[in-house]
């Protein structure tokens, strides 16, 4: 499996998925989307591709807004249980609710654009892949820092107007269907009762907690191998980091491969606590962002060569490494987000309950690949920054 933080997600999508397209009469390809209107805007795109490629394949949508039957006959169609002349239906765009019930045992490639509402949802969809003992699938999570703020709005205030209609509501078994209702509310099946404002804002915790599993479990190599803790996880039904004896696959997930580092820059911790504690922590923290204009501050961060070599140790560095770092920030929960408003958000730090600020325990870093501070240094592993912050505190008390 892989992960990608691209902002050009259209051409890392979905050129590999028409290649794979054309190259096969039976293969089929799915991608998975956290909002209804992402299904139809990403369904255009491919059959854009493939119409230009000279294919006849056509791309379905399947989402919890489309009556029951339509959308049992395009189930029945995709899986290949239901034929139509002249009708090639090897491509399936559809949100979480879906991940269920589709299995085609001809799918190579599933595309997750956006990251999953839990990590449940993202093992189920991974496992509709490669259904065929001998087939080497591919599962592989696309994502930005601007997809995951919006998400996250959306969790946060679902009842208003942030970004676009509800969908499933996050956090829940995504086999759930969706109901068309704008506030989260358990599986109720003869009535709907209304919640309690505390009831809600427990739902919303809940669902955000969900969410910052999902982010764990993909944005911190340094818990360990993807495949191991996706293991780990179903054993278990949390998400635990797997003891330390687990094989490494080699091959099949990006951070046994090390493909995360295509994503993601080790850290100078010093630096990244030196940032948190700086002015320039005040321009973050104090930035109001909604979807349209979150990624202005990291654009300017990008360019700024003083807090580049402060936290990465260079001074020039891609812009979705800028991201990748908040992302890992709010995976290890030492950033949390802050409502300003009915469509804002904020990053707050978050403080523990004797009012301690998180990012000051060494031990919430876990995760997060760490480097010297030197240009150029090597990347140090994490039970080494902890030795080292001991050593330099217990030297602290000889004084
Ligand atoms: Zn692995």
């Amino acid at each position: 499996m892989g992960f990608v933080l691209a902002s050009n997600m259209g051409k890392v999508l979905l050129e590999p998925m028409r290649d794979i397209l054309l190259s096969s009469h039976t293969a089929a390809v799915c991608i998975f989307v956290n909002f209804v209107s992402e299904c139809s805007k990403w369904a255009k795109r491919l059959e854009d591709l493939l119409v230009n490629a000279f294919s006849s394949v056509a791309v379905i949508t399947i989402h919890g807004e489309m009556d029951k039957n339509e959308r049992f006959g395009f189930v029945q169609l995709f899986t290949g249980h239901f034929v139509m002349a002249n009708y090639d239906c090897r491509a399936l765009v559809g949100t979480a609710a879906f991940n269920t019930g589709i299995n085609n045992k001809q799918l190579q490639l599933v595309n997750r654009f956006g990251i999953p509402r839990c990590v449940a949802t993202s093992l189920q969809e991974q496992g509709r892949n490669a259904c065929v003992a001998g087939m080497s699938g591919a599962y592989v999570i696309l994502t930005n820092w601007k997809m995951f703020i919006k998400l996250s709005l959306y969790i946060l205030i679902p009842n208003k107007n942030t970004a676009e209609q509800p969908t499933e509501y996050a956090g829940v078994n995504s086999a759930i269907s969706p109901r068309k209702t704008t506030t989260p509310c358990p599986p109720t099946n003869t009535m709907q009762i209304p919640l309690t404002r505390e009831e809600t804002e427990n739902i919303k915790s809940l669902a955000l907690d969900n969410l910052l599993d999902s982010l764990s479990m993909y944005t911190l190599p340094g818990f360990g191998y993807i495949h191991c803790r996706s293991e780990w996880f179903m054993a278990m039904g949390e998400l635990l980091p797997p003891p330390e004896m687990m094989m490494p696959c080699d091959t099949q997930c990006y951070v046994c491969n090390d493909e995360y580092k295509h994503s993601f820059l080790p850290v100078v911790y010093s630096g990244a606590i030196k940032f948190l504690d700086s002015r320039k922590f005040e321009f973050v923290n104090t930035y109001v962002m909604t979807v349209g204009n979150c990624e202005d501050f990291l654009d300017i961060l990008a360019k700024d060569k003083d807090w580049l070599r402060i936290v990465f140790g260079k001074e020039k560095v891609a812009n979705f490494y800028v991201s990748g770092f908040f992302l890992q920030l709010l995976a290890t929960k030492i950033l949390t987000f802050e409502i300003v408003s009915g469509n804002s958000l904020r990053l707050v730090v978050t403080r523990d309950k004797y009012d301690v600020k998180r990012y000051k325990h060494p031990m919430a870093w876990e995760g997060i690949e760490f480097r010297m501070s030197a240009r150029g240094g090597q990347t140090m592993e994490f039970k080494e920054v902890v030795t080292r912050i001991s050593t330099a505190s217990a030297a602290m008390q000889d004084i």
